[in-house]
């Protein structure tokens, strides 16, 4: 069985002056990464901060690609910052959690990559980070018009979304939002941001550990030559140094080929088909219950009942260790397709 190496993209949030990008992007280099990243175009959320170099920060990471023979990563937010990024040779771009969420900048970003040449389409890997909101149609919707243009190599990055109220990390993980798009897109690249999803130094490792256990294809981690002097997103920068260690220390996945897992799918396989039977029965019964109301003239919907049988399976769940919003979520539905079903009959 083989280890599954996750991809490994790595750089400074921002690309603050040449020496800095060479130093980082050399000290990563030599540590065997492959991909480097740096923002040329820096999204802040307020004004009056550091918002990025722009084309004279492109000439650095020209400077580093063609020194490290690296692929570089950059951020563009437009069509001209991605006519400008691609004359400089990054053929590596993400489009970040705020520009996703902007079908309009998408959409324009999309129009200028379906006028590149068939050899630059091809050689051109574009990133979508997912939009600030955990909304999954925004982020297909984003991929979607990408693919859209003529692109066929697209990843998806998961960097977390906006809390909306205390929370541990910077951004909410809500994983089941990223394996949703990772489900509907399975050829794109599953790449997990743990410096942007956690904002805090401390975090990364756990968090990357979290991203290789769910199953992303690879990582992509903010490094910095000295993080304490960063002009963005100090807090949740690591030196290549430390960069290596967390690698080091990383459990990885392997490849799927195991017995054991076949024969606990089948199992789930078998309890399933049980459980849509039980489901399909249950149905049945409601149907004759709806004929018993229709004749003795009573309302299909009994809100004392509908909360009694929601109320009670929540509590037989929890004893027998189930979840007990996901139980009320899955009564609620069972209850909906029951009502329905006897308005339907
Ligand atoms: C970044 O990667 O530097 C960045 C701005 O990220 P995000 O769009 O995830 O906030
Ligand atoms: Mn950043």
């Amino acid at each position: 069985m083989n280890a599954k190496t996750p991809i490994i993209i790595a750089g400074p949030c921002s690309a603050e002056n040449r020496e800095q990008v060479l130093t980082t992007c050399e000290e990563l280099a030599s540590l065997g990464i492959t991909i480097c990243r740096a923002g040329a175009w820096k999204p802040r959320t307020k004004p009056g901060n550091f918002e990025g170099h722009g084309e004279k920060a492109l000439a650095w990471l020209k400077e580093v690609k063609e020194r490290t023979g690296n692929l570089i990563a950059t951020e563009v937010a437009n069509a001209s910052q991605t006519e400008l990024a691609i004359k400089n040779g990054l053929y590596v771009l993400w489009i970040g959690a705020r520009t996703t969420g902007n079908p309009f900048s998408v959409q324009e970003i999309a129009d200028y990559l379906s006028t590149l040449s068939k050899e630059d389409k091809e050689r051109l890997l574009v990133l979508i980070k997912n939009p600030i909101s955990p909304d999954v149609e925004l982020w297909a919707g984003a991929y979607e018009r990408i693919k859209g243009s003529g692109i066929d190599n697209i990843g998806i990055i998961h960097r977390g979304f906006t809390p909306t109220g205390p929370s541990r990390t910077r951004n909410t993980p809500n994983w089941s939002v990223a394996i949703e798009m990772h489900r509907r897109y399975p050829k794109a690249l599953f790449i997990c941001d743990p410096s942007h999803l956690t904002g805090d130094k401390s975090l990364i490792q756990e968090y990357s550990q979290t991203a290789i256990n769910v199953g992303f294809d690879g990582l992509m981690i903010e490094c910095h030559c000295n993080p304490e002097s960063a002009l963005s997103d100090k807090n949740q920068q690591i030196t290549p140094k430390e960069l290596k260690d967390l690698l080091e220390n990383l459990k990885l996945c392997y490849e799927s080929d195991c017995k054991d897992l076949d024969i606990l799918r089948s199992e789930i396989d078998s309890i399933d088909t049980q459980i849509l039977d039980l489901l399909s029965i249950r149905m049945g019964i409601s149907k004759r219950i709806a004929e018993v109301k229709k004749k003795a003239r009573l309302p299909i919907m009994q809100p004392e009942r509908c909360a009694e049988v929601i109320g009670s399976r929540a509590i037989h769940g929890m004893r027998i260790g189930l979840d007990k919003d996901f139980v009320t979520s899955l009564y609620g539905l069972i209850h909906d397709e029951s009502v329905n079903t006897q308005i339907r009959n």
